[in-house]
């Protein structure tokens, strides 16, 4: 701290090299924003950050206004709030008025900051908006008539996912945010991710819905209704339903769900705990073979489509196990469902999920088995919230429940699945008790730092030094991929997430306070593997069963034949 200023009559003590906004934001006073996003480049696009610097004849734009040494700052001033009221009523010129009708109705920036700035009426006339709305994506829906050019899908898609689908075309009053080569979404480079819905302050980026499907099939009297949830969920929704951020809730979802009417509900994150069962066989017999590695994750399907369309040389170094969701999809249908005497096509299948390219994922060709498709419909954990409001249950009066056999019993490693580091650290859990015997503990693991940015370990098993190395969002695979081919750096193992964070930070995940949830949500989780009882996949007696009833040998044809894949290159216009 060593720049003094003034804000509001206030000493406020500022950071050299900060922006006004970030002094501002630290000391606890708010400013709107619509285009600023926290650790990526300012644009000042908006103006709506904009505040009063005595001396200065023009209002600046806080975002970008680097803080110097005495200034006066006034940031409600009437001159400003008048300013930032009309930018609101020009952005509302242009805006339709279906606010009734919109995705974000209740959780709109742009009508928070209307209703802020006491904007009653229409002060300017309405400007036609051509731009179709393009639904071709199986995960994200697009309505350019409501874009107001705040530029954040285009960062975030741009510096941190390093996908770049979005771009300004145009000029002046004729700009808009298109994709790369003007295609619809579905044929662009897109992954899916839907970062950039989660920080579209507007309808204008949304998910695709899949809420209707479920509904139709549980008024289906023809169909059994089943559903899973993904290891984070649990932790993601409590505030929806007003209870403590991150509690973790899994129990009274189980229940709400089953008041919804679905006949069985499970729990993901046994299914995580069969992937990782079997990756740890793929990688112990790649070590042995000395072939293919490292050996990537694919539970994301995002960064799995990532690989396929950039680095399509690589592919094969993409663990052919099935995503978690897919496995439990296809364990549903081919080992629960005639176990339990239903035909399998009978079964209506359904998995809530934190990622809107899981919605991708499951209509992939790859992802049927024997013409039926392993999941049937994907909503994301924001449905999930609409759902349980739309029957009226009233979570907090619930009484937790248990998932249903057979798969009733989950590892604590499982759960990890939800963050960033957990895969890795479940299956290196798993290896090291199948060449050992033993449990890996914190204290196996050695740290090691080869690639800025890339959190990579190390540990002794039977003789053999396992490297693995865990890549958090996707800006950082143009690096590692291109060390491993110049044998710079060495990896068995490399878990890609695509979501900084891992699946708690999710596209499909609630809108909100982000930054602050996500570190909620993954302490929630580290605390429950803490107090776990079973915290590797190997000692969970559920999967046991599974391979002894069903799949027979880790690894084996059975195996193979229901939950293993493989992928191909995909051909997009970069
Ligand atoms: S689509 Fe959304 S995030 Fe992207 S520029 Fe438009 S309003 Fe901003
Ligand atoms: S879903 Fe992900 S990859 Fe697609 S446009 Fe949005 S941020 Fe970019």
């Amino acid at each position: 701290m060593n720049i003094n200023i003034e804000v509001n009559y206030r000493s406020v003590q500022a950071n050299k090299g900060e922006t006004i906004l970030e002094t501002l934001t630290r000391n606890g006073i708010r400013v709107p924003t619509l285009c600023n996003l926290n650790d990526l480049s300012p644009t000042g696009a908006c103006r709506l950050c904009v505040v009063e610097v005595e001396g200065r004849d023009n209002l600046v734009t806080s975002c970008t206004q680097v803080v110097e040494e005495g200034m006066r700052i006034y940031t409600h001033s009437p001159r400003v709030v008048r300013a930032r009221k009309t930018i609101v009523e020009l952005l509302l010129a242009n805006h339709p008025d279906d606010c009734l009708y919109c995705e974000r109705n209740g959780s709109c920036e742009l009508q928070n900051l209307a209703v802020e700035l006491n904007v009653r009426e229409r002060k300017v006339l309405h400007k036609s908006f051509t731009q179709k709305l393009d639904l071709s994506s199986p995960s994200i829906v697009r309505d350019p008539a409501k874009c107001i050019l705040c530029g954040r899908c285009v960062r975030v898609c741009d510096e941190v996912q390093s996908v770049s689908t979005f771009e300004f075309v145009n000029r002046g009053c004729n700009m808009y945010v298109g994709t790369t080569m003007l295609r619809d979404l579905n044929f662009s480079n897109c992954i899916g991710c839907g970062q950039c819905v989660m920080v579209c302050p507007t309808g204008a980026l949304y998910e695709r819905q899949n809420l209707t499907e479920v509904m139709d099939a549980l008024n289906n009297p023809e169909l059994v209704t089943v559903v899973q949830i993904a290891p984070s969920i649990s932790v993601s929704v409590a505030s929806e339903f007003g209870l403590k951020p991150s509690k973790d809730v899994n129990g009274l979802l189980f229940a709400a769900l089953r008041r919804i009417g679905f006949k069985f509900v499970f729990d993901t994150a046994v299914a995580a705990d069969v992937v990782t069962s079997e990756m740890a066989t793929e990688l112990i017999m790649r070590k042995e073979n000395g072939h293919d590695l490292p050996i990537f994750s694919s539970c994301c399907p995002a960064w799995v489509k990532f690989m396929e369309q950039w680095y399509p040389n690589h592919i094969t170094t993409l663990s052919a196990v099935k995503s978690p969701q897919q496995v439990m999809g296809t364990l549903i249908r081919n080992y629960f469902a005639p176990a339990i005497g239903i035909n399998p096509s009978k079964i209506f299948s359904v998995s809530v999920m934190p990622c809107l390219a899981k919605k991708f994922e499951a209509q992939r060709e790859e992802m049927t088995t024997r013409g039926l498709s392993d999941v049937d419909t994907v909503i994301s954990t924001r449905e999930l919230v609409r759902l349980i409001k739309l029957y009226g249950i009233d979570m907090q009066s619930l009484e937790s429940q248990h998932a249903d056999k057979p798969f009733n019993i989950r590892s604590s490693a499982g759960k990890l699945f939800g963050i960033s580091g957990g895969s890795a650290e479940a299956l290196a859990r798993m290896v090291f008790f199948r060449l050992t015997s033993k449990e890996l503990n914190q204290s196996n693991l050695n740290e090691i730092k080869v690639i800025s940015g890339v959190k990579a370990y190390s540990f002794n098993a039977a003789g053999k030094t396992f490297t693995f190395a865990v890549v958090n969002g996707l800006k950082n695979i143009h690096t590692i991929i291109p060390a491993l081919a110049d044998g710079d750096v060495k990896f068995d193992f490399i878990e890609v997430m695509a979501c900084p964070g891992g699946c708690i930070n999710g596209g499909g995940q609630p809108y909100g306070d982000n930054a602050k949830f996500v570190r909620m949500r993954a302490k929630a989780i580290i605390d429950m593997d803490d107090f776990d009882a079973i915290k590797c996949a190997a000692r969970n007696p559920v999967v046991q069963t599974i391979y002894d009833e069903f799949l027979g040998e880790v690894g084996g044809e059975k195996s193979r034949k229901f939950l293993h894949t493989q992928y191909s290159k995909r051909d997009v216009l970069l």
